[in-house]
């Protein structure tokens, strides 16, 4: 009998294959005494020298199989292994409670992972998974346990786990593994990202999966819908799959065409990118330039404050590579969930509403202006444009652009050449800028909206929070008017407007976002691979029919009301996507 389950879709796509449950041993660690400490913790040093051989010969085998870039994740775990401290814990523990090297290895482990799930920071929250995997790692060759091998599988499977760790998924190979689905997990968790950078449907969350196909087969499975059927109805499942190899065919299409209405509206569609590497990936995809690049990874990826020279280097890179098509450079936006290691924020109630973003680079002009310098180096290189994050009131634009046009001058007169086509905008994120947007319009050359801290501000709801992410509505008309005021404003003194939110790489909201406030948005920035199917829906949709579809929207009273008229829409113009 068919049995479908609901949990959290995290990596879209369709497929049904056999089951390939994958369970590990769970490892029983017990509290014995040791007489021989010297011995123990000979025994304990070998397990980290095999382990470090064997994590180096993951990294070469990943790295054949997912490239360089996703299997760094064996160098991180290599420097967990060895790092110096975390050993002489260990050898302290053995030694001052005589306890077994299996015992001290796991209790040292997990006191490492409990500070990381303590941090605020999302990226070090994540580590713990990281230390687990080590763990687990370090105690299968502590007791010559052979690690289960998801390199071995050599035939068409969706595996079924409790969960799968950074350093499984780095092995899952794409030509064999058709999709995973895990009790645990949600869609930021550390398989629900690679499940997405490797693009193999995934859906979590399903708590009890492992147990409930001990006696089936096969599996299906919808990414997108978050939805698995234990032993399916293959006809049904296989139609949806062929409706989704053709609309793939479609949306690869798209890739390299232009991005225009029916009625001949064009409009941008460009990458949002957090490392200067990523522009190599983007054109792929067929974007057109970079809508938001978030140089604040640059800083969270450095040891201390990246110089002008560091700076100028990724930029330039940037820049050069796309020299035709604008790149827009966000200025450091740091604090709220996004520390650095080398600098101590005040602590405050309300990070997120505190000292952050351009509100710490107006009062550290140091730090701002050394970006800023290297910016003005840079934009030689390409067309670039200049944003600034988090802008609350019409003083503090006018007061970053005159710190920016002053960065310059002094760039100028030290001897290096800058562009006169630099443009200065800002984002809006906060709803009383989008309210303003008028008087914004005066001053800036463009704006760019995002939505993710849009959202979070004007409904008071935490986008990070679980309890409340119900609350978390892009379509509620709140926003839909706030994008309006934001457009109007902008378009009244011919300027133009772009989102670089979330909200723009959702294929299922761009109608809305071609027709709010008459003129519609004039740029998309998104993740790179969410451009074809963006492209696909503007291709296929009218601007009169957005326009029309937004000034009803923005009249409803909540969300629901909201998707049921997109809902229609989609009908109407035959775009079934999923
Ligand atoms: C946004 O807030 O929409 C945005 C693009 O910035 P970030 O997600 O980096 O806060
Ligand atoms: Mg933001």
């Amino acid at each position: 009998m068919p049995k479908k389950i609901t949990g959290i879709g995290a990596s879209s796509g369709i497929s049904v294959a056999e089951i390939y449950l994958f369970e590990k041993e769970k490892i029983d660690v017990k509290n014995t005494k040791i007489s021989d400490v010297k011995k123990e913790i000979k025994l304990v040093k070998d397990a980290i020298v095999k382990t470090s051989k064997n994590i180096s010969i993951l990294k070469e085998k990943s790295i054949k199989k997912i490239g360089a870039d996703k299997a760094a994740i064996f160098e991180a775990h290599n420097q967990i292994l060895n790092d110096p401290e975390m050993e002489n814990q260990i050898n302290e523990k053995i030694n001052n409670e005589k306890i077994n090297g299996l015992k001290a290895i796991n209790d040292i482990f997990n006191n490492a992972k409990a500070i990381f799930e303590s941090m605020d920071d999302e990226y070090f929250k994540e580590r713990a998974a990281d230390v687990e995997d080590v763990k687990y790692h370090l105690m299968c060759t502590f007791l010559g346990k052979q690690l289960p091998n998801l390199l071995s599988i050599n035939k068409e499977v969706i595996i079924v786990a409790n969960d799968l760790t950074p350093s499984e998924t780095a092995l899952l190979d794409k030509k064999y593994i058709k999709g995973f689905a895990t009790n645990i997990g949600g869609r930021t968790s550390h398989a629900a990202i690679m499940a997405r950078t490797l693009e193999i449907p995934a859906v979590l969350g399903l708590k009890n999966i492992t147990s409930l196909v001990k006696n089936a087969k096969k599996i299906a499975i919808d990414g997108s819908k978050g939805i698995v059927e234990i032993s399916p109805n293959e006809s049904s499942w296989n139609k949806l799959i062929q409706h989704q190899i053709e609309m793939n065919k479609k949306f690869d299409e798209c890739k390299s065409k232009k991005a225009q209405t029916i009625d001949g509206h064009s409009i941008h569609i460009v990458a949002n990118i957090g490392k200067s590497k990523d522009i190599d990936n983007i054109k792929k995809y067929g974007a057109e330039g970079v809508g938001l690049f978030r140089s604040e990874f640059l800083y969270m990826d450095n040891s201390n404050w990246p110089t002008e020279e560091e700076q100028y280097e990724h930029y330039k890179y940037v820049l050069s590579k796309n020299p035709n098509n604008l790149v827009v450079v966000r200025t450091l936006d740091i604090g709220g969930d996004k520390n650095l290691d080398y600098f101590n924020f005040p602590k405050e109630e309300n990070p997120f509403l505190g000292y952050r973003a351009i509100r710490l680079c107006l009062d550290k002009k140091d730090i701002f202006k050394t970006q800023l310098r290297a910016l003005a180096r840079a934009s030689i290189h390409g067309k670039l444009a200049i944003m600034f994050p988090m802008i609350a009131t019409v003083d503090e634009f006018i007061e970053a652009k005159k710190i920016t046009l002053k960065c310059f001058e002094e760039v100028k007169k030290a001897g290096h050449k800058v562009s006169d086509n630099i443009q200065i905008g800002m984002m809006i994120e906060i709803p009383g800028a989008a309210v303003l947007a008028d008087q914004f319009a005066k001053h800036v050359d463009f704006f760019s909206i995002g939505t993710n801290d849009l959202i979070q501000y004007s409904l008071a709801v935490d986008r990070m929070s679980e309890n409340v992410s119900y609350l978390y509505q892009p379509l509620n008309p709140s926003i839909l008017r706030l994008i309006e005021l934001t457009i109007l404003g902008a378009k009244k003194y011919g300027k133009w407007v772009g989102m670089c939110g979330e909200v723009a790489g959702d294929w299922q909201n761009v109608p809305l976002l071609l027709g709010l406030g008459y003129k519609g948005l004039d740029e998309l920035s998104m993740s790179a691979s969410s451009i074809p199917k963006v492209k696909y829906v503007i291709n296929k949709i009218k601007k009169e029919d957005c326009i029309e579809l937004a000034n009803n929207a923005v009249l409803c009273e909540n969300q629901n009301q909201v998707a049921k008229l997109l809902e229609k829409f989609f009908a109407k113009n035959k775009i079934n996507i999923e």
